[in-house]
């Protein structure tokens, strides 16, 4: 979906591949879910939540895909993708089809092997859930979605763009450092959520990058800490 990339200006050289359609199935097989890789997130999470299936609950309300969130390993508090992944479907380079164990994949905070082997395509994931309250999952999900709502910008943004450091907030050192608000172009540090950086009026991602870069050296000076991104910048890049 592209919800946790920042595309050069330069675009990207090379072929870019979009799953759809025969990618964004889901079924429902006693405790588990196969889900295609292009299915969204938060449609298997709402589907496990109807089947009385828990496990999704921490990644069910991250925008974007099924693939993009395993390559992330994306979640919230209430834990990651990998705590429900059983296997992923992968085609490699060379067009051989391989199913990968969970502990194949590689998973760790925000990473997965996905991201050092760029060369394998997710097709689809099985995840192993276990029996859970629907109702209750349901109403967490929906509460979750209304929490982001009310405390993350509805601007354009790729959500968070620097990993929280071991034990510690990115947003909160970001805003204790002064960045909310600052500019760079059309591109802007929230007010609302000073980890996002959000396209205003017109940005460039060169101007997104620069943005990122002065809050980051920012931080390091207050704060003696790197944040590292998040965002997964694709394309050509000068530096
Ligand atoms: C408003 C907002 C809120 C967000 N909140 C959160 C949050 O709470 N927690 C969190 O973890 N993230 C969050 N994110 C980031 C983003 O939603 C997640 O990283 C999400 O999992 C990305 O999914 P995507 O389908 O958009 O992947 P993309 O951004 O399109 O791709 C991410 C990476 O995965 C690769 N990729 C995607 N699909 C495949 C595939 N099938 N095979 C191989 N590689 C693939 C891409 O090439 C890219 O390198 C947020 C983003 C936004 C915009």
């Amino acid at each position: 979906d592209g919800a946790n990339v920042l595309v050069s200006d330069k675009g990207i050289r090379g072929v870019v591949i979009r799953l759809i359609e025969d990618f964004t199935g889901i079924s429902v097989n006693d405790m588990t879910i196969i889900a295609g890789s292009a299915a969204r997130m938060s449609k298997v999470a709402d589907i496990a939540a109807e089947c009385n299936l828990s496990g999704l609950e921490g990644v069910g309300t991250v925008p974007g895909t099924v693939g993009g969130a395993i390559v992330m390993n994306a979640g919230t508090h209430r834990g990651c993708i990998d705590q429900a992944v059983q296997d992923v479907a992968v085609v490699t380079e060379s067009g051989e089809k391989r199913v990968l164990t969970k502990d194949e994949c590689g998973f760790a905070y925000r990473t997965s092997r996905f991201q050092t082997d760029p060369s394998l395509v997710i097709t689809s994931v099985t995840f192993a859930l276990r029996p859970g309250d629907g109702q209750a999952i349901a109403e967490h999900l929906e509460s979750v979605r209304q929490h982001r709502a009310r405390t993350q910008p509805h601007g354009k943004s790729a959500g968070c763009f620097f990993k929280n450091p071991r034990g510690q907030s990115a947003g909160n050192l970001i805003d204790l450092a002064g960045c909310k608000g600052m500019r760079q172009g059309g591109a802007v540090v929230s007010d609302k959520h000073a980890n996002f950086l959000v396209n205003e009026d017109n940005a460039t991602a060169s101007d997104m990058l620069r943005l990122a870069e002065r809050v980051r050296k920012i931080v390091a000076e207050e704060h003696g800490i790197t944040l590292e991104y998040e965002v997964k910048l694709v394309g050509e890049w000068d530096h």
